[in-house]
């Protein structure tokens, strides 16, 4: 089945996420006050991420749904960069992609078959009936 297409979040559950948390960060526990005067630095994070949520049975969208309030966390800019890419930032490589989308992403991939290497496999009756107890 088709995936929906991701929707932007609406402001009325950013600001119910907002409110649910208390203001502050749902990675690091700071305040995400600046965020409220600089959108740009508040950034919301699906949880769980969209690419393993199952598709709804309209395949409309997504269960739990997209913009579910419950399942969507505030974040500063630089933890969400941290958590999605399992990178800090201005860090030289990558130090850990565990729990991060990259690593689901990965982890769903082969989930479903989508991986670049195919082993083939040899049909197992490939030996025509009659030869059956052919004798040399
Ligand atoms: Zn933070």
């Amino acid at each position: 089945m088709k995936r929906p297409k991701r929707k932007a979040i609406p402001k009325w559950v950013k600001d119910a996420v907002l409110k649910r948390q208390g203001m502050a960060c749902a990675e690091c526990g700071n305040p995400l006050m600046d965020g409220v005067r600089d959108p740009n630095r508040t950034e919301y994070d699906h949880r769980p991420s969209i690419l393993m949520r199952m598709v709804n049975v309209d395949g409309t969208d997504y269960h739990p749904p997209q913009n579910d309030p419950d399942h969507i966390e505030a974040l500063h800019k630089a933890c969400h960069l941290r958590r999605t890419v399992g990178r800090i930032p201005g860090a030289e490589k990558t130090v850990t992609t565990k729990d991060s989308d990259a690593h689901l992403r990965k982890k769903f991939n082969l989930l479903e078959g989508r991986t670049t290497k195919r082993k083939y496999k040899w049909p197992s009756k490939s030996f025509p009936k009659k030869q059956k107890g052919f004798r040399t």
